[in-house]
């Protein structure tokens, strides 16, 4: 019979062209016959009345354990004479690829009964088996998954639910399965349910939509959606599959990143600005801002050791989110129990809960806060230690609410006052240098001035003596001299009082107009009268130049750089002076051939009382006629500069605006 299904060529053609394998054996198991789609499944097409069962050379059961070709679906039909339906197996076919396959084998019996042999269909399910493999893997990844997998019609139903949303939201599976997805949606967000469906509707996806969702609790929970739409096998859109993730921590860590940033800006730009600064109450309010402001403090004040009258230490220097008033009922907190220990330099003082501390109110006169005080809980007390060791202050932070301080806290402002006590030390040492130097500058002023008056006295009696002497009288040349050098000191002592009122801001000014070119010739004709040892050489022609300016002033400017190019100059013998102008100004210029000055001391031989150390040292002068001239000469708005070569010669020279 078998022979006669095979060999019809009608049938032949059709079990071949099925896309379902089929083969046959005889009684005994041999194969007799088999389509393409059977080598399809084999991988091989084996040997016909010869090879025994099936023509695979390796079987596995589902569980991949091997199974005996004796012992395979075929060979128990043809053994037991029963049709066996749907027994799956796997054939490795010979490359080692494998294909599960369900196999119905049917014993095939002659009219009298008798089995001459089975046909198989061989059914390849191996696509079936890895989608729903994949199925299961997936199901699993999702049962397992820490986030919220969720999935809903376009109507907003909710159909799955997976461990993490419960966990995420709050919700069993039974509680919202077939409920709207908007009981996960605040209020005031339901309309970003409507954007997200109209999205999915379109085919397209939404991912990283960081939002807010709720909990069955009622409370809201940061979260971050990956939205996408489920598709039918058409590709229609039937629904919408969600992640949601939890990011509080993640936002939580984000604003720490950008806290920790903020802060070590800030650090940074006080750190800067404190070490540059010179003026004590600055840096403190700078102090006091930034720590206030690090520590998310409600207020911050600095209290300055500094003796008051009645001998108390801790005076309030600075205050930072707080106004003063606050504190003016505020005992020195140098006095109470809590904080001695900061104020006595020993250390930070950092309370969770100041009311619950147990030295708290038990101080005269208030016994805790004072009545009216800010409602303060949490606190922070900083010393501020200078070098030395000396507490210079305390800073206070305080917060209305308890635990607002962290050791953290105590460790930025610790930074920042260590730094500020460095700051505060500088300061502390210019401001008393200032007060030395303003001291000097009345000293110079009052003796200057004490000065004055007995010259003067001198001068008039040595002129009475002087007119008294005939002209032939040996006496005579002494006076002379004795009024040369009383001339001198009279100089000395009009340039140190100049200093003196430069200081304080009151040398006179007497402005007129004058011919600059005369004034310079007058000027090197007396100093030419003064010294024999250098020619002093006009080297423009500029005659006529006329400026607005107080005159005699410009001739002090003129005498002290022609003198000095004759005092710095003493191996050589002249001294040239030129006039110029342009459109705006004035110029003039007096140059020597002698020492020359180096480019560092360039810049501050204009200071007071600075003098070139070295070279100029065994040369008499006080340092001040520059300081003077440049006073002079800024004050008419112009400017007065040096271009020199040590060992060359310098080239001092001035200008001043035409027009006043
Ligand atoms: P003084 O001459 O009384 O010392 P100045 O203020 O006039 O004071 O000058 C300051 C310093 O500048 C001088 O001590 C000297 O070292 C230097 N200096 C001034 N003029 C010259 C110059 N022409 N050549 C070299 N050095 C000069």
């Amino acid at each position: 019979m078998i022979n006669t299904i095979a060999n019809t060529p009608l049938s032949y053609t059709l079990l071949n062209a099925l896309p379902v394998a089929v083969y046959t054996c005889d009684k005994d198991g041999r194969i007799t016959w088999f389509n393409d789609a059977a080598v399809g499944l084999w991988g091989r097409a084996p040997e016909k009345n010869q090879e025994l069962w099936t023509g695979a050379l390796k079987i596995l059961k589902p569980d991949g354990q091997p199974l005996p070709l004796h012992n395979c679906p075929m060979a128990r039909a043809i053994k037991e004479g029963v049709a066996i339906d749907g027994q799956e197996i796997i054939i490795e076919q010979p490359d080692g690829k494998q294909v599960n396959v369900l196999t119905h084998p049917v014993p095939l019996f002659d009219d009298d009964g008798v089995l001459t042999g089975a046909i198989n269909t061989l059914l390849d399910v191996t696509e079936q088996r890895n989608s729903e493999r994949k199925q299961a893997m997936l199901a699993a990844i999702v049962t397992t998954s820490d986030d919220a997998i969720v999935s809903k019609t376009l109507e907003g139903i909710i159909t799955s639910w997976n461990g993490g949303a419960q966990q995420l939201f709050g919700y069993t599976e039974e509680e919202v399965i077939g409920r709207h997805i908007t009981i996960l949606i605040p209020h005031e967000r339901l309309q970003e349910e409507t954007e997200i469906l109209t999205k999915i509707r379109k085919g397209e996806r939404v991912e990283h939509y960081k939002t807010y969702r709720r909990h069955k609790n009622g409370t809201e929970i940061p979260v971050s959606l990956a939205i996408s739409p489920i598709k039918d096998r058409k590709g229609n859109v039937i629904g919408a599959s969600k992640i949601a993730r939890n990011v509080y921590k993640q936002q939580l860590a984000e604003n720490t990143l950008q806290q920790y940033a903020e802060n070590l800006e800030l650090l940074n730009t006080i750190g800067k600005t404190i070490s540059e600064n010179l003026d004590v109450q600055e840096i403190l309010q700078k102090v006091t801002d930034a720590t206030t402001t690090l520590t998310g403090a409600a207020f911050g004040a600095f209290f300055y050791n500094k003796l008051d009258e009645q001998g108390e230490s801790y005076m309030l220097y600075t205050l930072s989110g707080a106004p003063r008033e606050a504190f003016e009922k505020f005992g020195m907190p140098r006095n109470t129990d809590v904080f001695a220990h900061t104020f006595n330099g020993l250390g930070i003082v950092r309370v969770d809960d100041i009311t619950k501390d147990p030295r708290y109110g038990h101080n005269h006169p208030h016994y805790g806060m004072p009545k009216g005080h800010l409602p303060v809980v949490s606190y922070l007390a900083v010393p501020v230690v200078s070098k030395s060791g000396e507490v210079i202050g305390g800073l206070f932070l305080g917060h209305p609410e308890a635990g607002r301080f962290t050791r953290e806290h105590e460790m930025l402002v610790s930074g920042v006052s260590s730094q500020a006590s460095v700051a505060l030390d500088n300061a502390q040492m210019y401001e008393e240098i200032q007060k030395l130097n303003s001291k000097k500058d009345e000293f110079i002023g009052l003796a200057s001035h004490e000065l004055k008056t007995p010259m003067t006295s001198l001068n008039g009696y040595l002129q009475i003596i002087d007119r008294s002497l005939g002209e032939n009288d040996r006496n005579k040349v002494f006076i002379q001299k004795a009024l040369s050098q009383i001339n001198k000191l009279s100089d000395l002592i009009s340039d140190l009082l100049d200093v003196s009122k430069i200081e304080a801001g009151k040398l006179p000014f007497s402005l007129s107009t004058f011919n600059l070119p005369e004034l310079v010739d007058e000027v090197a004709d007396l100093m030419q009268y003064s010294t024999k040892t250098h020619r002093i050489i006009i080297c423009s022609d500029i005659h006529d130049l006329v400026v607005h300016a107080d005159k005699q002033r410009i001739e002090q400017v003129m005498i002290n750089l022609i003198s000095n190019a004759i005092k710095y100059s003493p191996q050589a013998d002249m001294i040239n002076i030129s006039v110029s102008a342009s459109h705006d100004k004035a110029a003039v210029t007096v140059q020597d051939f002698g020492m020359g000055i180096s480019k560092e001391q360039q810049e501050r031989i204009f200071s007071r009382f600075y003098r070139v150390d070295d070279l100029a040292s065994h040369i008499s002068g006080l340092g001040i006629g520059l300081y003077i001239s440049k006073d002079i000469i800024t004050r008419h708005g112009g400017r007065l500069y040096v271009e020199s070569e040590p060992g060359k010669g310098s080239t001092f020279g001035f200008e001043i605006p035409l027009k006043q």
